[in-house]
This record gives C-alpha cells, sequence and structure tokens, in this order.
C-alpha cells in the first residue's frame, strides 16, 4: 500500500523525485519555499546553477524574469514558474518598444553608447541590450565597457545611480525602480538607529540614495550573506532589502540579529510578486507540468546577450 503523504513538504519532495525536478528559489521567496529547494541563491547564482542541473525540469520559485532567464539559459529544459502572474514591477517599468524608441532617438542624435541591463528585464528588453548585469556583477560588467562610448543604463535608476558612484562612469539612467526597495523609509531607519546603537546598516543598491548614504554595507543579496559572514560577535543588522532575506540570513548566521528597516507604508517590505508563489503552487505545477516557460523569438538574441554577460 502506497504510503500516504500528508504533509505538502512530503508530496511536493516525492513529486520532485517522480517527475525529476529540481526546485530553484530566489532569497526573496517565503522561509518554507527555500528550506525545500535543491539551490537558493540570488539572480547571478540561480541563472549560473540553472545551467548545471542535471534533471529535466526546473521549478523556478521566483519571478516571471527569472524562470524566463533559465529557460533562455536551458533551452531543453522543461522551465515550471508555480505561478505566472508572478511579475515585478522594476521589469515592468522598462516596456520593450519604449527602450527601441528611446535607442533609436539617441542613436539619431549621434550618442555612441551601450545598453547595460539588469537582469529584472523581460527578455525583449535583454534581447536589445549589449550586457546583462545581476546586483552580483554589476561593476565588473560596467568596467568592461569601453570609455569612450556612453552607457544607457536599464531600467532601475538607483542601482544604475550607485553605479555611477561606484565605477565613475557617467550614465544615461532609465526611469524605473523597484516598488519594494524605493518605499524604505529613511526617518524610521533613523530611529531605529538611535534604539540599536552599534547596530550595522546593510542595504541593497536597488535602495535610494538617501537610505544607501545611511548604509554600513550596500551591496547584492548574495554580498549581504558574506558581509555578515565577517563579523565574529553577536550584532543587530538593520536590513534594507525584500524582508524575507531575513530568513536566509538568519538561517546562515543565527547567533546575530536581523531587523527589517520599515517601509513608508509598510512595515514588512515583502514583495506581493514572489508572494504569488505558495507551497500549493508548488506542488500544483509538479503535478500539472505547468504553467511553463515556453520559447519565443527574441530568446535566441537574449540569449547571445545573457551568456557573454553571465557565463563568459
Ligand atoms: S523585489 Fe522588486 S525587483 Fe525584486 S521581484 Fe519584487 S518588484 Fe521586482
Amino acid at each position: 500500500m502506497p504510503a500516504i503523504l500528508t504533509d505538502i513538504r512530503d508530496e511536493i519532495r516525492a513529486l520532485k523525485q517522480e517527475k525529476d525536478a529540481v526546485l530553484l528559489a530566489h532569497y526573496y521567496q517565503e522561509g518554507e519555499i527555500q528550506e525545500l529547494a535543491d539551490i537558493v541563491g540570488d539572480s547571478l547564482h540561480l541563472s549560473r546553477a540553472a545551467t548545471k542541473v542535471t534533471a529535466s525540469t526546473i521549478v523556478f520559485c521566483g519571478v516571471h524574469f527569472m524562470a524566463e532567464t533559465a529557460k533562455i539559459l536551458n533551452p531543453a529544459k522543461k522551465v515550471l514558474l508555480p505561478d505566472m502572474l508572478a511579475g515585478c514591477s522594476l521589469a515592468d517599468s522598462a516596456p520593450a518598444d519604449k527602450l527601441n524608441r528611446y535607442q533609436e532617438m539617441l542613436r539619431i542624435n549621434g550618442r555612441r553608447f551601450q545598453t547595460v541591463t539588469y537582469i529584472n528585464s523581460t527578455a525583449s528588453v535583454k534581447a536589445l541590450s549589449d550586457w546583462i548585469v545581476t546586483s552580483g556583477n554589476a561593476e565588473q560588467i560596467i568596467r568592461r565597457v569601453p570609455d569612450d562610448v556612453e552607457i544607457l543604463f536599464v531600467p532601475d535608476r538607483h542601482l544604475g545611480q550607485y553605479l555611477s558612484e561606484v565605477t565613475g562612469r557617467k550614465m544615461i539612467l532609465w526611469d524605473g525602480a523597484c516598488m519594494v526597495h524605493e518605499i524604505f523609509s529613511v526617518g524610521d531607519l533613523l530611529v531605529q538607529k538611535k534604539k540599536l546603537p552599534g547596530s550595522i546598516t546593510i542595504a541593497h543598491p536597488e535602495c535610494p540614495a538617501n537610505i544607501r548614504e545611511h548604509s554600513d554595507f550596500v551591496g547584492g543579496t548574495e554580498a549581504m550573506v558574506k558581509y555578515v559572514g565577517t563579523f565574529a560577535t553577536p550584532t543587530d543588522f538593520l536590513v534594507a532589502t525584500e524582508a524575507n532575506m531575513i530568513w536566509r540570513l538568519q538561517s546562515v548566521h543565527p547567533k546575530h540579529r536581523f531587523h527589517p528597516v520599515p517601509g513608508i507604508s509598510c512595515a514588512c517590505n515583502k514583495c506581493p510578486h514572489m508572494g504569488r508563489n505558495t507551497l500549493e503552487k508548488v506542488r500544483d505545477c509538479l503535478l500539472n507540468g505547468a504553467p511553463e516557460i515556453t520559447w519565443q523569438p527574441e530568446f535566441d538574441r537574449a540569449k547571445e546577450v545573457l551568456e557573454r554577460s553571465l557565463l563568459r
């Protein structure tokens, strides 16, 4: 008689085996999803890891552009996204037709430029780009752009401004932003710092300059995990990024205490798009083999740009 699977976690584990699937999860997923994942990481880590998996199916617990990137880098694999509506406000802020028109206008005006695009963008936008960056490799890629051409940075103006500061390169900044990182309250951060003297503030570079200015460390999620690891004694960290990152930091570095920096309108700063994925949807997509990311014509050009930027 087959064992009765009472826990949804057991169902997911059994289905992964049965369907020859691997589960990839971004740090911004709920802890219960990260706990079940085979690989957890930031966009750069997951994109690279996706090219090495041997299973025939990848269940991508993240948002649409991430699952799309996994498919582009793995055309032969079946890539599932538990909720096809898991979008991204930042990716939405750069529609491909608008970018195309803007690039045309710059060319007509005689501007020589390369388009450096944050991975949080659609495949159509990636296909219009020269380089794709993540918060983990952006500085390195920007240094590969020749000095005699301008940089059009798409779509996050805050990350672009930060990169412009650290690399000394002037940039034309697209006017996009992440709805989660944009709403941290600098006033509340200062109050928190006062309440917790000796605390260390760590911020994601998608945060606006007024938050970065009051931070001890600015870096992507993978860099945050490493940075916190350099503290030998128990420390309070104020964390200015998506709130689920705290789950990760706490599980990797249990001796420290982590506090979310509050937002202007809410205290949690959880991404509603990431939050669309639930354990039930993970189980159902494994059961049904859907929703699936299917190959689109713009993926061919996006693949060239992604491989050049992330894998070489
Ligand atoms: S946290 Fe921001 S950038 Fe990340 S998926 Fe959500 S809306 Fe997009």
